[in-house]
């Protein structure tokens, strides 16, 4: 459609703007003044639905929100879809609970704790003392959750805010003690010694799930090539490659595939490889001596370029037994080892295809093997009963026993290993072959970026082999949405190794586990009262403390194998049990179980999903699996992440995050309600300004027709009843339209397709409300006009429904525009008001004709700006020939000649699908063409001189000598159009390009 014609409706207020911020903060103030929610609640609440006469209730469950930051723009969008549905499911008149949740324990919070403390590590902590640390750990989750909550009600969120659950809650921790007895008495839960990724900043192991992908970094490490020389061969050595020399002190083996063909490759002892970095020093004993070298027969050309001979070929397992000889033999807990385990110790082994595959991509085809300090290392250690040497503890510290090693870090002094075999190369020993620098991903800490080590430790474990298949049971019952997440869920099912529940740190659930240091015996104690029931010693000092540590730590029990006191583990809890446990604990599974039943399953959580299909999507199913054997949810429904208009993730570094409070007051939250919606849940939403200012300018559209109807129709004329009888064609069109749209956004909206919900409203008020039957309809509005009634009746009709229709996603701007058309009659808010009915009246044919109208009227008016014709210029005839369309009333044509603005419409059932316009200009089109032009410049002057429709005018028009005779004929027409009491007619006798017009109020 030309643009010329696009908003004539917005033209009469073009300097009309509309302050979100503003007025929101207004409404904030109207709703808590009259109590708006809580009237809200107290209308649904035990609301019997009409057939069964059972309560409806509509259970939604909030994922936990970390109360560690202020909220940013990404939270406010998953925020967005869970009001959105609370509200739309309360104007079906549902009760529900609106309970908000706030995430407290583990490590988040600590990380951030010890940054405001100024500590470096878990000594600071210990120094400070664990309960002054654990105090600040619950202030900072008070301060926060209460910024979080003034946040969430500034974006418009009705929550019963004084009963948002925590997760740190007594509740929320004992539930998750009688979820662990449970599963001890199951046999799931036990403790284990594995090779683990381990903090050394935070000194705890991560488990396997807070390893995310987005997690690896890339970063660039020296790796070396080093050699070892082969027990009783002469120069003979195995060539074997690592990225990670600081795990070179816990070599045990070396790993070869059976299968894979390995060359002995014979090298110059004087002759530089043209790749060798300084470092590779060569020593100067062995010069012009052959070297022999065993690696993979592939790899032999890129690893030794042009300059070597292969001497022989042989498969891997030749190599099996072979025993050989490290720098770091000497060192009295290698030494140890190697005496313990003669058989074992440093010598070629075959590896295990599912455990640590060889390839002949990169490296040498040898694999250094230490099993301390590597998962894959430690699986191979265990299935051939291989020795293991303990390396660094719990910061990476090399630990005694290693020589000049120990006490200097592993990783923040990567260099001490290879300077070291680089310096004892120069002796005489051949160890380093090469050394260079390798970019690799490589894990790091999820909460401080500290590069992650891997050590073997005690942890506890919850077992999944029997679980496995429930689980896939539980996610088959789900309905996911996006529908691509039960196939990653089922993925993470199939993949996932144990769940490491435990963590040597302070703030957080304190597993329950008594372990008895002398007989090993271990029991899981379930509730507060089983633990007084057992307690020998220490119960004064915990009792009226939360379950944490260090209260909880002074407790001793009897062991019930061998009698003496024990203690709990100091172990505390992964969080994502804290999280994991809610569909029970703030449903009080365990202490009111009636209640439980009303409210579980949830019928829906909404989450970003990136990650927590590992995290508290899982948490839940695993905890629901033990618990029940059921799914805790009917929905879950995820939604992608929030990045900036680019497409980039946001960053505080990269300066291109926006804050929440920052968008908030300058754009208003519903705004971003509406962008968030908007959008497809599965993709990364792009987050700015500029787009915002897009949602803008559409939403002010609809703000416009409000007004428009506020200003040209009395409040003493809107009708008292909401049912229109009016039969003029566009209003039994605009009423077909919004009865088949409540249709269309209930359908999407039962179904959680929210973004087709939105699309459709806006569509509407856009396409079909705005640039159509406003705007040919505005005539009808004016004071004498004879439709008059019908237009403000259907008007006031669809403007309140579509109140209702946007109240779910835009609660602000909807009670705004409902405020502008209310009565003395109505609810005091749009949000009492139930949810629109489709009432049936849906006019599918007529909908249809009326599309066909307004194609024919878009390509005429594309035939009359390619011709160059304004639109205000009659013409005599538009021809459409076209073979599909459908015998139109003579209203619809009537619509089509007032838009074309031609004296008739001609059909023509030929094939071709076009229309033809007579250009052709008579005189008597050429004088009405000129009378239109005058009335518009008319119109625009009132507009210049802000007169309102209702003021009466004197024109005083000079025009040509030629023109003045056809101005006196249409004289009555003009006083009519201009609304005006008078007008003077002058002619001059100067030729005229434009016409002179004077107004002035009268
Ligand atoms: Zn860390
Ligand atoms: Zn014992």
């Amino acid at each position: 459609m030309p643009t010329e014609r696009r908003n004539i409706c917005c033209a009469y207020f073009q300097n009309m703007s509309y302050n979100f911020p503003e007025k929101e903060k207004e409404i904030l103030k109207f709703w808590e003044g009259n109590g708006i929610f809580e009237k809200l609640r107290e209308k649904n609440k035990g609301n019997p639905s009409g057939r069964s006469g059972r309560e409806k209730r509509w259970s939604f469950l909030d994922g936990p929100i970390t109360a560690n930051n202020p909220m940013g723009v990404h939270h406010a969008w998953g925020r967005t879809y869970k009001d959105l549905l609370q509200r739309y499911k309360a104007m079906q008149g549902f009760d529900e609970r609106y309970q908000n949740g706030f995430d407290c324990q583990g490590l988040w919070v600590e990380v951030e704790v010890e940054k405001e403390l100024g500590f470096k590590s878990k000594k600071d902590i210990e120094a400070y003392g664990i309960d002054k640390f654990v105090e600040k750990c619950k202030e900072r989750v008070k301060k926060y959750s209460d910024i979080q909550t003034a946040q969430s009600i500034r974006l418009g969120q009705w929550m019963d805010w004084e009963n948002s659950y925590f997760t740190m809650s007594d509740e929320n921790n004992y539930a998750i003690w009688s979820f662990l007895k449970k599963c001890w008495e199951k046999g799931h839960l036990y403790k284990g010694r594995d090779s683990v990724p381990w903090c050394p900043r935070c000194g705890t192991a991560l488990s396997q799930h807070e390893i995310l992908t987005e997690e690896y970094k890339e970063i660039t490490h020296d790796s070396v090539y080093f050699s070892l020389p082969i027990v009783g061969k002469k120069n003979e050595y195995l060539l074997v490659w690592t990225t990670t020399p600081w795990t070179l002190l816990a070599n045990i083996a070396v790993a070869v595939d059976e299968k894979i063909e390995y060359a002995l490759v014979e090298v110059k002892g004087n002759e530089k490889p043209e790749h060798s970095t300084e470092l590779s020093a060569r020593p100067s004993t062995l010069q012009n001596k052959v070297l022999r070298f065993w690696v993979a027969k592939d790899l032999a050309e890129k690893i030794f370029k042009q300059d070597f001979k292969i001497s022989k070929t042989v498969k891997g397992e030749k190599l099996v037994g072979l025993k050989y000889a490290f720098a770091f033999d000497h060192l009295p807990k290698v030494e140890e080892v190697a005496e313990k385990f003669p058989d074992t110790f440093h010598t070629v082994v075959v590896t295990d295809d599912r455990i640590m595959p060889i390839t002949v991509e990169d490296g040498t085809g040898l694999v250094h093997t230490a099993v301390s300090a590597g998962q894959e290392d430690f699986q191979l250690g265990k299935k051939l009963g291989l020795p293991l040497i303990e390396i660094i503890d719990e910061e990476a510290n090399y630990l005694d026993g290693l020589g000049e090693f120990s006490g200097q870090n592993a990783k923040k002094n990567p260099k001490i290993i290879l300077d070291y075999l680089v310096n004892e190369s120069k002796k005489g020993m051949p160890w380093v072959f090469e050394i260079s620098p390798y970019k690799h991903r490589y894990p790091t800490c999820w909460r401080c970026k500290t590069e992650l080590v891997w050590r073997v430790v005690d942890e506890w474990y919850i077992s999944m082999d029997k679980l496995r298949k429930p689980l896939e049971d539980i996610v088959n019952e789900i309905t996911w949405i996006p529908a691509f997440g039960k196939e990653r869920e089922l993925d993470w099912l199939k993949n996932m190794h144990d769940w490491l529940i435990s963590k040597k740190r302070y703030w957080g659930l304190a597993l329950p586990i008594f372990e008895c240091q002398k007989c090993g015996h271990f029991e899981v104690i379930g509730s507060k009262e089983e633990l007084k029931k057992r307690a020998i010693e220490g119960w004064e000092d915990f009792d009226g403390n939360s379950p944490h540590r260090p209260w909880v730590d002074s407790i001793k029990i009897k062991c019930k194998k061998c009698k003496k006191l024990v203690s709990r583990i100091k172990d505390v809890g992964n969080p994502w049990l804290d999280a994991g446990i809610v569909p029970f604990s703030t449903m009080h599974y365990f202490e009111n179980k009636p209640y439980w039943k009303k409210w579980f399953p949830a019928e829906i959580v909404c989450e970003s999903f990136p990650g927590q299909f590992k995290n508290w999507f899982y948490s839940m199913l695993v905890m629901s699996a033990v618990l029940e054997d059921t799914a805790p949810m009917k929905t879950i429904f995820g939604y992608a992440s929030v990045v900036d208009e680019k497409g980039e993730e946001m960053h505080k570094s990269k300066g291109n995050a926006i804050w929440f409070d920052e968008a908030v007051e300058k754009v208003g939250a519903d705004p971003m309600r509406w962008l968030y919606v908007k959008a497809n849940p599965a993709e990364n939403m792009r987050f700015g300004y500029h787009v915002i200012e897009e949602v803008n300018r559409k939403l002010l559209t609809l703000y416009n027709i409000y007004t428009f109807f506020s200003t040209y129709v009395d409040k003493k004329d809107f009708p008292s009843d909401t049912k229109t009888a009016s039969e003029h064609i566009l209003d039994k069109w605009i009423i077909s339209k919004i009865n088949h749209l409540i249709g269309i956004v209930e359908f999407n909206l039962d179904k959680y397709d929210v973004a087709n919900a939105v699309l459709a409203i806006e569509d509407f008020f856009i396409n079909d409300l705005s640039l159509w039957y406003v705007r040919r309809s505005r005539k009808r509005f004016h004071k004498d006009s004879p439709g008059r009634t019908g237009a403000i009746e259907t008007l006031y009709y669809v403007l309140l429904q579509t109140a209702k229709l946007i109240a779910p996603v835009m609660p602000f701007f909807s009670e705004q525009m409902y405020q502008k058309i209310k009565t003395e009659n109505m609810p005091e808010s749009v949000h009492l008001y139930d949810w629109p009915k489709s009432e049936n009246q849906a006019d599918f044919d007529l909908e249809q004709k009326m599309d066909e109208v307004r194609n024919i009227v878009n390509l005429a008016l594309g035939e009359r700006a390619a011709e160059g014709i304004k639109v205000r210029q009659p013409l005599a005839t538009l021809s459409v020939k076209s073979q599909n369309f459908k015998v139109l009333e003579h209203e619809l044509l009537d619509l089509i000649k007032d838009e074309v603005n031609v004296k008739e419409v001609a059909f023509d059932s030929n094939i071709k699908n076009e229309v033809e316009l007579d250009t052709r200009l008579t005189e008597t089109l050429k004088e009405e063409g000129m009378i239109r032009d005058i009335i518009r410049l008319v119109q625009s002057h009132r507009k210049e001189q802000g007169l309102k429709p209702e003021d009466e005018i004197s024109v005083r028009l000079s025009v040509s000598e030629k023109d003045q005779s056809i101005m006196e004929k249409s004289k009555e027409f003009l006083l009519k159009e201009f609304r005006a009491k008078e007008i003077f007619i002058d002619s001059t006798s100067q030729p005229l390009t434009t016409y002179e017009i004077k107004i002035k109020k009268i």
